[in-house]
Order: C-alpha cells, then sequence, then structure tokens
C-alpha cells in the first residue's frame, strides 16, 4: 500500500535524502543545515508563513519526506522554489520544475508508506515497496502513477549512461569542446 500525497498551493513537499547525512564541511546533518536552519531563517524573516511542518519515513531507512503547510496559498513556482531551497534532493526538485513548466497538474508530490496524520492522502495504491520508476507506469500497474506522477527525472533529463563513481572522466578545456569528447562513456 502507498498513499500518495499532490501537493497543494498551501503545502511545500520536501524529499529529504539521507537526511542524517553530516556535511563535511559544515559538520551539521542535511536535515539541520538544509532543511531546519533555512526554514527557521525564512519564518525569522516573515518569508514564509508556516502553519504546521511534519517529517514522515521514506521507504528508505534515513531517507525522509516533509510537509511545510502555509497559512496562505502560493504560486507555483514560488512553492517549487522553496522546496529546492529547503533540501529537496535536487534531482527531484529540477524535475519538478520541469514538469510544472510543461504544464502537468501535479509536478511536485510526495508517496509514502503509509499516510500521515497532516491531511487524508489524495490517492491510495496497493504496490508494496517503492515504486519502480521504469516499470510502474509502463507496465499500467498503478493507476495513481499512470494519473499523476507525469514524467520522471530520467525522462525528463535522459537516464546516466554510467554510475557518478565510475566511467571514462574526461577532461574540458576551455574552448570548443567536441561532440565525441561529451558522449564519451
Ligand atoms: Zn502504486
Amino acid at each position: 500500500m502507498a498513499a500518495w500525497y499532490l501537493a497543494r498551493d498551501t503545502e511545500i513537499l520536501v524529499d529529504l535524502d539521507d537526511a542524517h547525512k553530516v556535511l563535511a564541511q559544515s559538520g551539521g546533518s542535511r536535515l539541520e543545515m538544509f532543511f531546519r536552519r533555512r526554514l527557521r531563517d525564512a519564518i525569522r524573516a516573515q518569508l514564509l508563513d508556516v502553519q504546521s511542518v511534519y517529517l514522515a519515513d521514506s521507504y528508505t531507512p534515513g531517507h525522509l519526506h516533509g510537509f511545510v503547510t502555509l497559512e496562505t496559498p502560493m504560486p507555483l513556482m514560488e512553492r517549487l522554489i522553496w522546496q529546492a531551497w529547503l533540501g529537496c534532493d535536487l534531482f527531484r526538485a529540477r524535475a519538478d520544475l520541469m514538469r510544472a513548466e510543461r504544464g502537468h497538474r501535479y509536478p511536485s508530490l510526495l508517496i509514502l508508506p503509509a499516510p500521515v496524520p497532516v491531511r487524508a492522502p489524495d490517492a491510495i495504491c496497493p504496490c508494496d515497496g517503492k515504486h519502480d520508476t521504469l516499470t510502474a507506469s509502463a507496465e499500467g500497474q498503478c493507476a495513481p502513477w499512470v494519473v499523476y506522477r507525469g514524467p520522471s527525472p530520467w525522462q525528463c533529463f535522459g537516464p546516466p549512461a554510467t554510475k557518478l563513481s565510475d566511467g571514462a572522466r574526461v577532461t574540458l578545456a576551455p574552448g570548443w569542446v567536441s561532440p565525441g569528447d561529451i558522449m564519451r562513456v
């Protein structure tokens, strides 16, 4: 079972991967440096009128999903920019911006293992475990996925040919960059 939450105009939904990972430079966790402090500073500066904040467990241990509920509605693009600023996984945040720019109706959403007390979910699906980006839609296994999910980050930007940690490293120099160098794997 999975609970779907489609961002409303009073909601900033934040995907906080590796929330407890400590950043070498600051010594603080990602949750502290990118979420709590940035949220605190925005509230202190009266830039966000926050009604409530709720953190939910993700499918992956140590990953959290954040609901920031606002007192008053906020335009979509502003909410998506705040989402990115508040530490949302950048693959997701950038794909959400692309989905919004392309007019997708539900550019920002969270899929949780269980409903949360913030509010009732917008949809429930029977899927167990994390949805597989490649098959959930293609095989028509999940109705909410087909209706709500829209293009994935890979569909927006292209799937990686190699993992970040492997593959050839190509040194680019100032000046014209050859297509061959760009396409090397
Ligand atoms: Zn599903």
